[in-house]
């Protein structure tokens, strides 16, 4: 092979030299290799060795370092393929933890315990944490239901009149099917159209066409923008509650998050099977999620002007509300109300308000879809599109206009609490739930208030349970053993217990750097290709040029 990259290559491992991690990466990017690892020390019980394993950072579902985030892409394109024109009901059957889910938990375990010994150490944990929330998500997507932690908390009672889950639509009687209804042809042709929906969030402002820039930053309204995108994935739940209530099946969906030019997130979903498109538009325009949180009307504290912390007397029991201390008025001395107080206030006050009250915008788009067709294509490949992209990053850094667009988005996120556990509640005279020492508004390191977020932190893809019969984890599995089939390689399930990962303690000195790392990693890879090329050229009998399409299989 003449690959320029395999002489850099062959000279770093040869010299063991330090090599530019800039050129690494690049490299690395070539050969679709993770370029931001996560590395974990394997024991073999079965043989007491241990070994520094790669694990690549997309083992997470989010998308992460630009390879892992095109080959999460290719396993998202054929998840969706997968569900959208079943025409048998998926089996869905709760099974014992497979040794995926088992690792999964135990990596888990292991990255909090890494986590929090960073942190103890003040060191930055924000990629620690992006890799446990993708855990999580991974985790949930393996078939285990609920939180990890186990934590829940009693429903809320609200008023009748606050209920917001019975908007004015026909009603169908529900059948217990997931699969949409089948039509049959003159010539005796069944077919099982489906339904390709954007859904689109209001207007702010005029949008000067093709910038996705405000014609007139000054009234367009950045409040109502940020509050839409921080609550845009409960508008979405909403939908489809109201969806199935409509429809009267078990409707199953595979959707995904996007970011439009203006900075708004929009949504586009495949649903199985078809109703018709007025209808949809009817639900769209129905369908509206309040957020029942305090009011932030007044701003209370600000500048040098914020609320102090105050440890609680020492007690056997922990505090029931978890709180080892509280905020109050400096210049009065008054306890601010906790979270939860705050919200029994809310509870006993009939003439309240919801916080904010978010609608899609009239801009509902709905297409028919066969199966098997050359539009169902489109429409997967679009559902996909921007998966391995941010929020923020549709932007176009060399505009100023848009530059300055992100800015404001950015500035009227600032103060607006994220989530209960939100620091911004000081600002508005609220302990954030479990509050502890050292909040401040203005200071929530959430990934909402992130320019790479704008507000949306919610997941990028949401698949319905029944979307198939088929978990992603089960998906890449799928093209592993296809991969070690043509491999020739016995796919033999492992003994769950015969490693135990752990992570590398910090400022160990055995750790190659990570530029040699990424360099291992892609002669790996490149070993292997080879292999499979020269099986598939013996298989085929002449050169094969194109392997790309197999790159997720690692
Ligand atoms: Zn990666
Ligand atoms: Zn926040």
């Amino acid at each position: 092979m003449t690959n320029p990259t395999d002489r850099v290559l062959s000279r770093a491992e040869r010299q063991a030299m330090p090599v530019a991690l800039g050129v690494a990466v690049e490299i690395a990017k070539h050969n679709g290799v993770c370029i931001r690892p996560v590395i974990l020390r394997r024991l073999d019980t079965h043989t007491g060795t241990t070994e520094d394993v790669n694990v690549p950072c997309g083992t997470t579902m989010e998308a992460k370092c630009p390879p892992c985030a095109k080959r999460n892409r290719y396993l998202r394109m054929a998840q969706c393929r997968e569900g959208w024109h079943l025409d048998a009901e998926p089996s869905i059957t709760p099974d014992e933890p497979t040794e995926e889910q088992r690792w999964l938990v135990e990596f888990r375990a292991d990255t909090q315990a890494q986590r929090d010994a960073a942190e103890k150490a003040g060191d930055d944990t924000t990629d620690l944490d992006a890799v446990l929330a993708g855990l999580d998500e991974e985790i949930n997507a393996a078939g285990m239901r609920g939180n990890l932690l186990g934590r829940t908390t009693a429903k809320r009672n609200r008023s009748t009149r606050r209920r917001q889950d019975a908007p004015d639509l026909p009603k169908r009687v529900r059948q217990n099917t997931t699969l949409g209804r089948t039509f049959t042809s003159s010539d005796g042709k069944a077919y099982r159209p489906s339904l390709f929906i954007t859904l689109t969030l209001p207007s702010y402002g005029k949008i000067r066409a093709g910038q996705g820039v405000p014609v007139d930053p000054d009234t367009y309204d950045y409040p109502r923008a940020a509050r839409d995108a921080l609550h845009f994935s409960k508008l979405v739940d909403r939908f489809v509650q109201n969806l199935r209530r409509v429809a009267g099946y078990d409707v199953q969906y595979f959707s995904s998050v996007e970011p439009q030019k203006r900075l708004a997130p929009h949504l586009h979903m495949a649903v199985r099977g078809t109703m018709p498109r007025a209808e949809i538009k009817a639900i769209a325009a129905a369908t509206y999620h309040q957020v029942w949180w305090p009011s932030v009307d007044e701003v209370r504290f600000e500048g040098e002007h914020l609320p102090v912390w105050t440890e609680r007397p020492e007690h056997a029991e922990p505090y029931p509300d978890g709180q080892d201390g509280d905020y109050l008025d400096p210049a009065t001395g008054e306890l601010l109300p906790t979270w939860r107080e705050a919200l029994d206030r809310l509870d006993a006050d009939e003439d309240a308000e919801p916080l904010h009250v978010v609608r899609f915008g009239p801009q509902v788009d709905v297409q028919g879809v066969l199966s098997g067709t050359p539009d169902a294509d489109q429409c997967i490949r679009y559902l996909s599109k921007y998966l391995t992209k941010s929020l923020g990053d549709t932007l176009d850094a060399d505009n100023p206009a848009q530059r300055a667009h992100t800015a404001r988005m950015t500035e009227a996120l600032r103060y607006e609490p994220c989530s209960p556990a939100c620091p911004n509640w000081l600002r508005y005279g609220v302990q954030p739930k479990n509050a502890k020492a050292d909040m401040a508004p203005g200071r929530c390191r959430g990934k909402a208030h992130k320019p790479e977020h704008l507000g949306y932190a919610g997941r990028r893809v949401l698949v319905s349970r029944k979307w198939s019969n088929k978990t992603l984890s089960e998906h890449k599995r799928d093209r592993r053993t296809w991969v070690l089939e043509a491999l020739g390689l016995a796919n033999e399930p492992v003994d769950p217990h015969r490693y135990v990962w752990k992570p590398v303690p910090a400022g160990d000195g055995d750790i190659p750097s990570l530029a040699l790392r990424l360099l291992r990693m892609v002669a790996e890879r490149q070993r292997w290709r080879a292999t499979l090329l020269a099986l598939q050229e013996q298989a085929i009998g002449q050169p094969v040029q194109d392997l790309s399409a197999m790159r997720g299989a690692a």
